[in-house]
């Protein structure tokens, strides 16, 4: 594991969240946490949300920079939009959060969200279990809703002991999963550009939580806008990283690295993986739609 050391430069993690979507720590304690970690440059990318952006500048500590960013709910669908297609992730940065589209788009995907996690509730009280969306809202607390939520309520009942065990098939992993209302993976890049942010393909090998898409598709999302891949994620094996980082060479994208933390709900720490400097920078001069904030 890369643990932050500052005669190796500044230390970089672009992809976090907070209590805004499925993370643990609201916004001002993350970025706090962040500096503590020994981070001189931390990504907010809760799902589908912006919403942590303003507590999170309000509390960043000296030395520290927020990179404002999300993490898009897409889905690619090669069999066209009838058959289910494949969901995967779409890191946006520096986007203008103003942006009339995107904006609504995001606040489509939460809402159907919410209507997905009623669903899912559902699925489970038929089956005798006793979770409330009472409860998950609550406990949600205004934030993206995500299965992380249904899975705390899984393990306040003593059912799993913990947030990944509830991640298990006949669990949240399949037995009472449903399929998000995602945004369309082209549609998303397109928003995302012209809303002036930096897209980057989130752990596009991370086949443990599903199918993964061919690198044919990471060529034409490359074609398309894609700024960038993900390749030093904790769900990823090494050899994918050095596949992930010889394809973005292939394609002149950049590399990113990024813990993907998320509090208590997972077991990975603020720094597990760094993005290298040179890789930043390009990202922040490509960045059109809002500034980094520094202090
Ligand atoms: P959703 O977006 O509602 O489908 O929920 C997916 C979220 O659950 C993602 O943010 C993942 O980081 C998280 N997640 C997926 N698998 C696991 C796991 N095994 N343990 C903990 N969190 C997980
Ligand atoms: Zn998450
Ligand atoms: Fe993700
Ligand atoms: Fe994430």
């Amino acid at each position: 594991m890369a643990v932050p050391d500052p005669r190796r430069g500044p230390a970089i993690d672009l992809h976090t969240h907070s209590t805004a979507s499925d993370g643990t720590l609201d916004p001002a304690d993350l970025v706090l946490a962040a500096a503590a970690a020994g981070l001189s440059v931390v990504a907010l990318t809760d799902h589908d949300t912006t919403a942590g952006w303003a507590p999170a500048r309000a509390a960043l500590p000296d030395g520290l920079t927020l990179v404002p960013g999300a993490e898009l709910s897409c889905r690619w669908y090669p069999d066209g939009p009838a058959a289910p297609g494949v969901g995967l992730h779409l890191l946006a940065y520096l986007f203008d959060p103003g942006h009339d589209a995107l904006r609504t788009e995001l606040a489509r995907v939460r809402d159907a969200r919410a209507h997905r996690a009623e669903r899912m509730i559902e699925l489970m009280r038929a089956d005798g279990i006793d979770v409330t969306w009472d409860e998950v809202r609550t406990h949600a607390a205004g934030g993206t809703v995500g299965r992380p939520h249904l899975a705390q309520a899984l393990v306040r009942r003593g059912l799993v002991g913990t947030v990944a065990e509830a991640f298990a098939p006949r669990w949240l992993g399949r037995r009472y999963r449903l399929p998000k209302d995602d945004i369309d993976v082209f549609r998303a890049l397109a928003l995302v550009r012209d809303a002036g942010g930096v897209p980057v393909f989130a752990h596009p090998r991370a086949s443990r939580r599903g199918p993964t898409v061919p690198d044919s598709l990471i060529v034409d999302l490359a074609a398309a806008g894609l700024y960038g891949l993900e390749a030093d994620h904790e769900d990823h094996a090494p050899p994918e990283r050095d596949q992930i980082r010889a394809l973005a060479g292939e394609l002149g994208l950049v590399v990113t690295g990024a813990s993907d933390f998320h509090g208590a709900n997972k077991t990975v720490r603020l720094g597990a993986h760094l993005t290298a400097p040179d890789q930043y920078a390009s990202i922040v001069a490509a960045g059109q739609g809002c500034a980094i904030s520094a202090r």
